[in-house]
């Protein structure tokens, strides 16, 4: 998918509804679903309600919004059972980095020994 707006933005659909996903966790600001195309045991993605595309996008004064995505990372690795086992959260920013939904969303992954370094 090529950089959009919010309008035809897969994941803004997802959270207006208008694309049915695996939710497993809302508030008024964030939103976690299970990704669709699981890359381990464990693949949640966390993304922000509000719409930008990546991290280089990232507002000001959005270090409390992405600060919580990271505690919401760990509560849901927690919940998943890979606390203590071990996980990894991914940030994709950027044509190198293989982004390929422009609407920030930070992976959690888990639930079995991952390769270092990616790919
Ligand atoms: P990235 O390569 O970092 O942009 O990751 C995009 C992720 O979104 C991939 O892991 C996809 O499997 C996932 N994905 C794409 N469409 C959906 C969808 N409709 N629901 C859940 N996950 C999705
Ligand atoms: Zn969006």
């Amino acid at each position: 998918m090529s950089p959009t707006g919010a309008d035809g933005c897969l994941f803004c659909r997802i959270v207006r509804k208008e694309i049915p996903a695996r939710i497993v966790f809302e508030n008024e600001r964030l939103l976690a679903f299970e990704d669709i195309r699981p890359r381990a045991p464990v693949h949640v993605l966390i993304i922000p309600k509000d719409h930008f595309a990546s991290l280089d996008d990232a507002p000001e004064g959005s270090e409390a919004l992405l600060g919580e995505i990271l505690l919401r990372a760990r509560a849901l690795a927690r919940e998943k059972g890979v606390g203590e086992t071990g996980y990894r959260v991914v940030l994709n920013t950027g044509r190198d980095s293989g982004q390929e939904v422009f609407h920030i969303h930070f992976h959690v992954l888990g639930g079995r020994p991952l390769h270092w370094p990616p790919g």
